[in-house]
């Protein structure tokens, strides 16, 4: 048996090469899209609480810069990892062309442990973090964002640090921001919005009725705990399944997500939550639903587990959840896989929205933002269910005939520098 590919990048990398096959692009394209354009390493010092100074390693990569300014948000997670980093910049790469917006894809992250740091010490983190990598981001080059366990408060301390250098305030420098210093309203919820609206659609496509399905969440965080929420309050799904890192709750009669959150504020985590049973995170993936949403991160649907993946509709909030061998066990066997550069890019649509106003000083409400956001992610979808449709293909991979197909043509017609 051949071994899974379970390398993100390689991951990546396989993806691009099935879309580059199916657009029969010349090996030219293919060899500049496979690579990351800027690879930045950086190794530095933070001082601990305890007087100790530590070394830490945090990476920025730029994959592709052809459409617009890099885009991408920052990682903490003692996982993070070069190649893992590379792999989300190409992915947000594709994901801003799926969309539409105007940019091109980065991402960055540090291998740290942020739940044993203090407060104190994250901020000495992030500061010097944003400093190091102040080389690349900027406004017009390099708009970092929130991802896996930074927040809008280290969006903050990156945009004030990036700001004492310039001796102005750079707003537009990052998105994910508090709405004092500029955010924009509905970037909080923007990711789970999106998700909201390809599960709505893609329901619809399928015949399915949103208030006769059970969903199971995987991830309890920014973008998986308020999917839940929204899923619950606004299509009405039964939410049967919810996990964090302790592992997962479940009830088949459904969890009433609002205490949930209230409970998983209140204990640090879900374990425990009255009313319902512990389950493995492995095993909640394996529940009996109707939609399965991984909302927290990479490789959850494998080789191994896929076959006994109950779920028909599988939307991916989190970036990279499905390895190639369990998509294409899962499209064998007729599951819907809605994919990720599709599935969480109202979190980047609306970061453009922050970008936008920030660069005009000049905000818009939260209905415009959200009804906005809503026609990109509900044309965005309908193009690619589309797209698989004339082509005869996964969603996933109509989203790869979009998005490689609008990034080579914009490569294309700037041409190869000189
Ligand atoms: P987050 O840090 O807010 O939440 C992550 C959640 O995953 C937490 O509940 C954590 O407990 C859980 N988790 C961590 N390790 C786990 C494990 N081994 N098993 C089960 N659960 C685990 O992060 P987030 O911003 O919600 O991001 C989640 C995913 O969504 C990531 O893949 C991220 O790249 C993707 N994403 C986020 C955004 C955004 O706007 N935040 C946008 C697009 C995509």
């Amino acid at each position: 048996m051949a071994i899974e590919i379970v390398n993100p990048y390689d991951v990546a990398v396989a993806q691009f090469d099935e879309a580059a096959d199916r657009l029969g692009l010349s090996q030219a394209m293919r060899a500049i899209l496979r690579k990351p354009k800027r690879e930045l390493i950086v190794n530095f010092p933070v001082r601990m609480d305890n007087g100790d100074v530590e070394m830490f390693t945090g990476y920025r990569v730029q994959h592709n810069i052809n459409r617009g300014p890099a885009k991408g948000g920052i990682r903490y997670s003692p996982e993070v990892s070069l190649d893992e980093v590379r792999a989300l910049a190409m992915w947000m790469t594709w994901k801003c062309a799926v969309v539409a917006i105007p940019f091109g894809g980065a991402k960055g992250g540090v291998i740290c442990d942020p739940h044993h740091m203090s407060r104190a010490e994250l901020e000495r983190l992030t500061r010097r973090y944003a400093t190091e990598i102040s080389i690349l981001i900027g406004p017009d080059s390099d708009i970092p964002a929130p991802d896996m366990n930074t927040n809008p408060q280290v969006m903050g301390w990156i945009m004030d640090t990036y700001s004492m250098h310039a001796g102005y305030s750079v707003p537009a420098v990052v998105t994910g921001k508090p709405l004092a210093i500029g955010g924009s309203e509905g970037r909080l919820e923007a990711t789970a919005r999106g998700v909201l609206v390809v599960t709505r659609e893609a329901m619809r496509d399928r015949g399915m009725q949103p208030e006769a399905c059970s969903v199971v969440v995987q991830g309890f965080g920014n973008v998986g705990s308020i999917t839940a929420r929204l899923l619950q309050d606004e299509l009405k799904c039964k939410i049967v399944g919810l996990s964090d890192i302790s592992g997962g709750v479940y009830n088949a009669r459904g969890i009433e997500v609002h205490r949930a959150l209230r409970y998983s504020k209140e204990h640090g985590s879900l374990k425990g939550l009255p009313d319902s049973e512990h389950v493995t995170n492995a095993e909640l993936l394996e529940l009996p639903c109707d939609a399965l949403i991984p909302a927290a991160l990479e490789n959850q649907l494998t080789g191994r587990n896929a076959s006994r993946i109950k779920a028909n509709l599988i939307i991916e909030a989190a970036n990279g959840p499905t390895t190639p061998e369990a998509d294409s066990i899962l499209n064998d066997r007729g599951a819907i896989i809605v994919p990720d550069i599709l599935a969480n890019a109202g979190g980047v649509t609306v970061s453009y929205f922050e970008w936008v106003q920030d660069l005009q000083r000049f905000f818009w409400a939260e209905q415009q933002i959200n009804s906005q956001l809503e026609n990109i992610m509900e044309r965005s979808y309908q193009a690619v269910r589309n797209k698989s449709q004339e082509q005869e293909c996964s969603l996933r991979m109509g989203a790869y005939l979009l998005a490689v197909a609008r990034v080579a043509e914009a490569t294309e017609i700037r041409g190869v520098y000189p």
